[in-house]
This record gives C-alpha cells, sequence and structure tokens, in this order.
C-alpha cells in the first residue's frame, strides 16, 4: 500500500463532517467545484512535475535540512485550509488561534520560559529572527546586534533592514569564533545573536559560558536555534548539555518547527521572555480585533496573515508526539545516533575523513585525495556530489557541499597544502529518522561511487 494511503480514509471522512458542518449554514450553488476533468488534467500535470524533485522523502537524500511533513501534520494542513482560518486575529480563526497559543504553551514548556512570557508562530525562522532584532533594536537603538560568521546570513541581512548595526564577531586563527573579541567591544553591543544548531554545521554556540559576562553588562541574548530548537528535548544527553540548560535565560529564542518539529513550511516561532516588548509591536487597526480584550495575536507578531492551517498541523502533530524524550525526543535521539554512526564509519575507512566529530546531526566530510592539496578535496567532492546525483534512483547518493576557509580546514589538517583560499567538502544533514538504518548503505554507496570516478 502507498504510505499515505492508509490515512486517507480518515481524511475523507473528516472532509465529508466538515461539509455537513458547512450545509448548516444552507446549501449554496457551489460556484467553482464542477470542472473537474481540467482539474484532473491539471494535477497530472503537476504530479509529474513534482518527480522533477531530488528524492527528499528517501534516505539516500542527504543533503540539505529537507524532508516531507509527518502525516499528521499533512492531514491537520489539508483539513483546515479548506476551512481557510488566519491566525491574524482572534475573529480570523477562533479555533486555531487557540491551537497556536496551546503549541506556543509547549515549546515556552520546552525552553524553560515561565509564565507569563509572549510568543506565536510566524511563516518561518527568517521572519522570527526579524521579530527579535526588531525589539532589540528597539530596546538597544544605538547599539550594534552581534553575531559569529557562523550565524545564518539572515541577521547581517535583516541588520541592513532594520537600519541598524551589525557587527560580525571575527574568527580566531584556527576558524573558531572570537568570544574574547566580543567581551572587550561589548560597550558597542546592544544585542548578541547566539546560534544553537548551526545551519552549516550543527555548531551549538557556547551560550553558558557567555551569559555571564553579557548578563553583567546588560547585553541581550537573542539564542536563534531555528534549526536546533527541538535539540533541547535531549540536551542533557548531549555533549553540549550545560549550554542547552541555561536556554531559557536567552531574552528571546526562534525554533522552527517546520525544520525538526515535523511541519511542512510555513511554521517558524518566537519567543521573548519578557512579555513587556509586546508594547513594541502596539498598533491601532479600524478593521480586526473586535471580539476580545485579550493580546491579540495579530498585535504581537509583524505579519498580518499567516496560515491557521499551519497552527492547527503544529498542534496535532504535538498531540502525537510531545515535546518529550519518549515522544519528539526519539526523532531528535535517532538523528544523533544516525550522525555518529556515519562519522564512525568514514573515520573507520581509508578513503574518506570527517572535518569534525558532529555535535548534533549534520557531518561535514571529504574523500582523501592522492596529494595533499585542498584544490584537489574540492575537486574530489564535487565530482563525488555530482555522480551521486546522476546515478540509478535505486543507488544514487544526495549530498549537499559545503566550502570552509582555509585556514579553519588547515588548523585541524595542516598537513594539507593550501593552494586555494577555500575547500569545498562534502556535507550531509541526517534529519530523518529513516537515516538510522541506512547510514551503513549511505558510506557503501559513498565508497561505491568513489571507485567508479
Ligand atoms: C533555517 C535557519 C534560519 C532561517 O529560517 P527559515 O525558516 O529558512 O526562514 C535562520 N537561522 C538558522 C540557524 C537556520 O538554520
Amino acid at each position: 500500500m502507498n504510505r499515505y494511503e492508509a490515512y486517507l480514509p480518515i481524511l475523507q471522512s473528516s472532509l465529508r463532517e466538515l461539509d455537513d458542518w458547512r450545509t448548516q449554514y444552507g446549501e449554496e450553488q457551489l460556484v467553482g467545484f464542477t470542472d473537474t476533468p481540467q482539474i484532473i488534467d491539471i494535477i497530472q500535470d503537476l504530479r509529474e512535475r513534482l518527480e522533477g524533485n531530488y528524492p527528499f522523502h528517501h534516505p539516500q537524500y542527504a543533503g540539505q535540512m529537507l524532508k516531507p511533513p509527518h502525516p499528521i501534520a499533512w492531514i491537520a494542513y489539508t483539513m483546515t485550509m479548506t476551512v481557510n482560518p488566519n491566525n491574524h486575529a482572534l475573529d480570523g480563526g477562533p479555533p486555531t488561534s487557540e491551537m497556536e497559543k496551546e503549541a506556543v504553551a509547549r515549546l515556552a514548556e520546552m525552553v524553560g520560559y515561565e509564565n507569563p512570557y509572549l510568543g506565536h508562530l510566524t511563516s518561518g525562522g527568517t521572519i522570527a529572527n526579524l521579530e527579535a532584532l526588531f525589539v532589540a533594536r528597539e530596546i538597544h537603538p544605538q547599539k550594534a546586534i552581534a553575531a559569529s560568521s557562523k550565524a545564518h546570513y539572515t541577521h547581517r541581512r535583516m541588520c541592513r533592514v532594520l537600519n541598524t548595526e551589525f557587527m560580525e564577531i571575527p574568527d580566531t586563527h584556527d576558524g573558531g569564533t572570537d568570544w574574547n573579541y566580543l567581551m572587550e567591544n561589548l560597550d558597542k553591543v546592544g544585542t548578541v545573536v547566539v546560534t544553537m544548531g548551526t545551519t552549516g554545521l550543527g555548531d551549538v554556540e557556547p551560550l553558558a559560558d557567555l551569559l555571564p559576562e553579557l548578563n553583567k553588562h546588560g547585553v541581550r541574548v537573542h539564542v536563534d536555534a531555528a534549526y536546533g530548537g527541538f535539540f533541547k528535548i535531549i540536551g542533557s544527553q548531549l555533549p553540549s548539555s550545560n549550554h542547552w540548560a541555561s536556554l531559557n535565560e536567552a531574552d528571546s529564542i526562534v525554533i522552527d518547527p517546520h525544520k525538526h518539529g515535523l511541519q511542512p513550511y510555513g511554521c517558524g516561532s518566537i519567543m521573548f521572555k519578557d512579555p513587556s516588548v509586546g508594547s513594541f509591536f502596539k498598533h491601532d487597526s479600524p478593521y480586526t480585533y473586535f471580539t476580545s480584550d485579550d493580546l491579540h495575536l495579530g498585535e504581537i507578531s509583524l505579519e498580518c496573515s499567516r496560515a491557521g492551517a499551519s497552527a492547527a498541523a503544529f498542534w496535532a502533530t504535538l498531540q502525537l508526539f510531545p515535546l518529550s524524550e519518549d515522544g519528539l525526543g526519539e526523532y531528535m535521539t535517532s538523528t544523533v545516533t544516525a550522525a555518529k554512526l556515519f562519522y564512525r564509519l568514514l573515520e573507520r575507512s581509508d578513503k574518506f575523513e570527517c572535518f569534525k566529530e558532529p555535535e548534533l546531526d549534520i557531518l561535514a566530510y571529504f574523500p582523501i585525495p592522492k596529494d595533499e592539496t585542498l584544490s584537489s578535496i574540492s575537486k574530489l567532492s564535487t565530482a563525488l556530489f555530482q555522480a551521486g546525483a546522476e546515478a540509478a534512483p535505486k543507488e544514487g547518493l544526495h549530498l549537499s557541499l559545503y566550502k570552509l576557509k582555509a585556514k579553519e580546514f588547515n588548523a585541524r589538517f595542516p598537513e594539507y597544502k593550501a593552494d586555494d583560499e577555500t575547500v569545498t567538502l562534502l556535507r550531509s544533514v541526517l534529519m530523518k529518522p529513516e537515516h538510522e538504518p541506512f547510514v551503513t548503505k549511505l558510506a557503501g554507496r559513498l565508497h561505491t561511487l568513489l571507485d567508479k570516478l
């Protein structure tokens, strides 16, 4: 049976029952629901075009942060979007606005924020980070927002949008982050962005080590955990456990349910520890907000219309996978296990080397070239990346490439001749639960493809 077929009866009966609710308001003449032959043709075309995608569903896709949502999210989203509530305001979708508040309450519990806090879902991590930086600028209008070179590029760009100064914390000589430089320049800094789970290699920046000094100087701390946030569930088992334990001390936190929360795209979140920052979002609107005196979601968000379906999908998913070690935590553990296993397999091989041991579930590695030069690593990595993507569907391997500064690479591998300013490595995000049982095959395919080059 097709992987989605088992769920079709419940989707079908739920849509039928929703229709009963619709017709309580009286039968109407339906417009636009009749041209089925054409719809069928168009959907056929669409299906064919979708097959132009890489196999995001399959563990052989071990490239970027991409995977299909869990069926519970798919069903909840599909059903809800036929109603199409708008979580801009309570008027736009009373039930889904409630679901949003409930879902964000689970996220707040997970990070350790106590009531009252402020939080809501967003269309993604970029807009969620923009809100955090907007509040940061309102609080410290004359000071810079600082982030490491490993932070997501959105922070630098959003500082331009906000017309506020961005300070990139320089790298150390070996490519790490020079946190000492930050500490020596705190008088110029209003807010520091700490990334927990960098987009490149899944590094967890040392929140717990930075907090005392930042607190002492009244510097705000924004944690960008768009990718890594759900690792908090299993934080106590990770080498970065002390940093995860300090998460509740951050002033604001971004977490993307559409990355590790099993959701379709269109679901990020932002939380503020101090709810009074809601005053920065304050506005009067003659159009909306007539049903309740509660603070409306639209009053604490830069975005106006937002899909109630996203809230419904995330809410439903949390019913099935609570944010506990035996809930979503099992998925998170499985990804870390997969990455560790893949790391060990590659380390054992005399054909591959890992850039370093993964902290979460992202790994950078490279085929060992005959001559020890960076350009040969880049050439081999790129060739392997292409060979994997071009192989027959059942033998394929879909990876991503990762460019590193030569000095960062050479700090770990000084024996390689730096004949180029950068080196291109292979990168794999092992974020699917299907990866754990597949990593041995992944490593096998890497070797087979390399032998053929
Ligand atoms: C993905 C990501 C973002 C951007 O979020 P989108 O949901 O893609 O807009 C920001 N920061 C980090 C650390 C990320 O991994």
